[in-house]
């Protein structure tokens, strides 16, 4: 049998990374680039706010890493979005052309509202499917909060239906009741859902990279569609300032003002009565403060994600929040 052209040349592996607002993606980013040994990957992040906030976040930093905000990756930036991918990809000729070390994979994060359909055909439809190969789609799903109802979300749904593997996330804060309840409900949206549970997003990476499951669901009836943003009706609104926070006055705006349509928020925060950078994550209810060392100079970045939010309303609150 003579040999198909091209079949045997290396394509790289591309990791999808998708999940819903708050699910852990980027948890899993970390735990994936933490534990990658001697491979090296570059990595895609897209945020739908207009700030930034994901690559902070990440412990990788470095040439490797292209961050994408201030749209969705799938239907509003998708031209930037194949820009930066095909820099990189003849970057990475580049290299290895003059015999140095090339890429061995590259993971490529979705923001928590992107439908992960329409990224898959800007794959087929463009070079990149010859170039590279869809390793698999990693739907990253919160086992607390997650149901049909309470998202209300065609995004959602779609990363469910087009999710090669589901990394069921947080599972250490639900009973084993509450966990076969969520199983159930995936499966009702995707019968054959290969599921793995997990918790801070750690999972053996031999059993997410490299695993070659990428199937493509063309099925009609799919709830996707370029469309998800307006049918969804997600916003994010951000905010910024150079002056700190009053950490009193932010700790009320959390408990008694923040609307309950804001799904996720998350950001670097600068406190007046605190010497440190704090990481803040709003998933749901639960929020969260990390603290760091600030590297730069300190300011006060936030991103607020959700339905129908008022945006000068809030940003007029959070700038309540700023001391004296
Ligand atoms: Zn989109």
């Amino acid at each position: 049998m003579l040999p198909v052209p091209g079949l045997f040349e290396y394509r790289l592996p591309v990791t999808l990374i998708t999940g819903f607002l708050g699910s852990g993606k980027t948890t899993l980013l970390n735990h994936l680039m933490r534990h990658l040994r001697d491979r090296r990957a570059a990595v895609f992040v897209n945020e739908f706010g207009a700030i930034d906030i994901d690559s902070q976040i990440l412990v990788t930093v470095d040439e490797d890493l292209v961050a994408l905000s201030n749209g969705c990756i799938c239907c509003q930036i998708r031209d930037d979005f194949l820009m930066a991918f095909r820099r990189v990809l003849a970057y990475n000729q580049m290299q290895t052309s003059a015999g140095k070390r090339g890429l061995d994979a590259i993971f490529l994060e979705t923001s928590g509202v992107a439908d992960p359909y329409p990224l898959m055909l800007t794959f087929r439809a463009t070079e990149l499917w010859s170039l590279t190969r869809l390793d698999a789609i990693l739907t990253v799903v919160d086992a607390e909060t997650f149901t049909a109802e309470y998202f209300q979300s065609q995004a959602a749904l779609a990363q469910i239906q087009h999710g090669d593997i589901i990394l069921l996330n947080k599972t250490d804060l639900v009973d084993d009741e509450q966990l076969r309840s969520v199983e159930t409900e995936i499966q009702r949206f995707k019968p054959q859902a290969r599921i793995l549970p997990m918790t801070y997003g750690q999972v053996p990476l031999s059993s997410v990279l490299d695993v070659d499951l990428y199937s493509e669901d063309m099925s009609t009836d799919s709830p996707s569609g370029v469309q998800h943003l307006q049918n969804d009706g997600f916003v994010a609104v951000p905010f910024e300032s150079d002056r700190p926070f009053s950490l009193r006055k932010f700790q009320k705006f959390l408990d008694y003002q923040l609307p309950s349509e804001v799904f996720r928020a998350k950001g670097v925060l600068w406190f007046d009565e605190s010497p440190h950078r704090h990481l803040f994550q709003l998933s749901g209810k639960r929020s969260q403060l990390q603290d760091e060392a600030w590297q730069d100079p300190p300011r006060n970045q936030l991103v607020c994600i959700g339905r129908n939010l008022d945006e000068e309303e809030l940003q007029h609150q959070l700038h309540q929040c700023l001391a004296p």
